[in-house]
């Protein structure tokens, strides 16, 4: 078990959760992805779900306030469960959510070990996001993919056989809401964690296996790959 923490950074649709889930399988450590821990707090209609369902819904970003106590609140009970490692998918997305992060991570003595980037072109993402399916059960939430990972049955979901869905906020309008949400309040954390050294460029236009086999090198040797050159 790896007691390193790693923070996956990408436009919505680069693959975040799914190569998220699949690194933490390899390196057996906690997936903590704020979206699904939100569309839970949503389904279970708790204050905090009901006070982020109309942000989610239009693809906005949920106040930072909110979603830092939700991801502060997961680390902690990781930490009960005496598991120090893990895979941050979703946060941060804002200076805001970098710096909370990065004070209570002091505090600890403890820092993020390695950001990687999955560096992914404009049309992929848009084709991604337009054949995704989701399991409606938030206890499950997996992900499929109409053409690179589609379920065995078709629009049923493996692991629990509910009718797969797409998720409101991977609609056509909300997509572009999304987008250009990422490109205005998370694309400059790139340079955050450039400037910190940690940051690691790995590309995500690949199959699914390759990425996820760049993205566990990056992770086992610490190599911090520089953007390629445009
Ligand atoms: P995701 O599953 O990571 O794409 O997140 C789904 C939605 O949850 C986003 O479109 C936001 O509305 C909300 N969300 C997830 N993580 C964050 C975050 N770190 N900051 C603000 N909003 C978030």
């Amino acid at each position: 078990m790896s007691d390193k923490r790693y923070v996956l950074l990408g436009p919505p649709g680069a693959g975040k959760g799914t190569q998220a889930e699949k690194l933490c399988g390899e390196l057996k450590i906690p997936h903590l992805a704020t979206g699904d821990l939100l569309r839970a707090a949503v389904a279970n209609q708790t204050p905090v779900g009901l006070e982020v369902k109309p942000f989610m819904e239009s693809g906005r970003l949920v106040p930072d306030e909110v979603v830092i106590n939700v991801l502060m609140e997961a680390i902690e009970t990781a930490k009960k469960k005496k598991l120090s490692g893990y895979v941050l998918d979703g946060f941060p997305r804002t200076f805001r959510q970098a710096e909370a992060l990065e004070k209570v991570l002091k505090k600890r003595k403890e820092k993020i070990d390695l950001v990687i980037l999955i560096d992914t072109p404009d049309e992929v993402i848009q084709e991604r996001l337009s054949t995704r399916r989701s399991c409606p059960d938030p206890l499950c939430g997996a992900v499929y993919n109409i053409k690179s990972k589609p379920p065995k049955k078709a629009n049923v979901c493996d692991l629990c056989g509910k009718q797969l869905v797409i998720r409101s906020d991977d609609q056509p309008e909300t997509i572009r809401v999304r987008q250009k949400q990422y490109w205005h309040d998370t694309a400059p954390l790139v340079d955050f964690y450039e400037r910190r050294g940690n940051l690691c460029h790995v590309p995500g236009d690949g199959s699914l296996e390759e990425v996820a086999e760049l993205i566990l090198q990056a992770a086992q040797t610490g190599i911090r790959r520089k953007a390629p050159r445009k």
